[in-house]
């Protein structure tokens, strides 16, 4: 589902607007409220990428098989993706790697190590800036396309899979993405891999989540997240889960 939000915004402030106008006596700081209930709505809009509130984004896929998805953004990494790659090789697990365009340089036998163990890899952007978000359109297809070139030169395919960078969706980002035929991928189990938090706290915050159709984000970028993995791969194992693709659980393609 999708929200507009200047309609939102709109039906807001006539609202706030007939009742001041309904009792007189309401203060001027009344009219401010829509813009500021406007202006949580789209920080919480493009920062909440379950929210779908500037484009639909697949966070989990509706099954009661047990299956799961796992998702690594921010690689390919020369140290870390090897190891994560070893890991799914030997719990037969299947993932998605959604690389960062900038560092496939290096690291082109990785992406086809992949492809060749059935993994499949989403577009990532090229950049990653911490200000991608503030690019126009053109800017996100620049983006897309830089990294879709890259790739396309080393597995022959073009990806149609795109997480967006901090999982944060913008009109812009969201009208590329559209343009590009894209489809954007986000996650209901956030392992905050990247924050503080210790092997232990991570993985317990991963497991307590996982249930049938989950999408859980890890990134291939530290030791710490394979101590993670390890243990879920494990866990999973226990439980009986089967650990596919993103695009065979959401029964999409993941390449043109
Ligand atoms: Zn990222």
């Amino acid at each position: 589902m999708t929200y507009n939000s200047t309609r939102c915004y709109l039906i807001i402030a006539s609202g706030i607007i007939v009742l001041s106008h309904a009792f007189f006596t309401v203060s001027l700081w009344w009219l401010l409220l829509p813009s500021l209930i406007y202006l949580a709505c789209i920080i919480y809009g493009s920062s909440v990428i379950q929210a779908n509130f500037f484009a639909p984004a697949y966070c989990s896929a509706d099954t009661t098989e047990k299956i799961i998805a796992l998702s690594f953004d921010d690689g390919p990494h020369p140290e870390y993706t090897p190891q994560v790659l070893a890991l799914l090789a030997q719990y037969n697990a299947t993932a998605t790697f959604f690389v960062i365009g900038k560092d496939i340089h290096g690291n082109e036998t990785l992406l086809k190590q992949m492809l060749a163990e059935g993994h499949s890899i989403g577009n990532h952007s090229y950049s990653h800036s911490f200000f991608i978000d503030f690019k126009n359109v053109q800017g996100f297809k620049d983006e897309l396309n830089q990294t879709s070139d890259l790739v396309f030169n080393i597995i022959g395919k073009r990806m149609t899979l795109f997480r967006p960078p901090y999982g944060v969706t913008t009109p812009n980002l969201a009208k590329a993405a559209k343009l590009l035929d894209y489809r954007i991928i986000g996650w209901n189990i956030r392992s905050l891999d990247t924050t503080k938090d210790s092997v232990e706290v991570i993985t317990r915050r991963v497991q307590s989540q996982i249930k049938s159709g989950a999408i859980i984000l890890l990134h291939d970028t530290s030791h710490k997240t394979i101590q993670v993995l390890e243990r879920t791969l494990n866990f999973a194992q226990q439980q009986g889960y089967k650990i596919v693709g993103i695009e065979n659980m959401l029964e999409i393609e993941a390449y043109q």
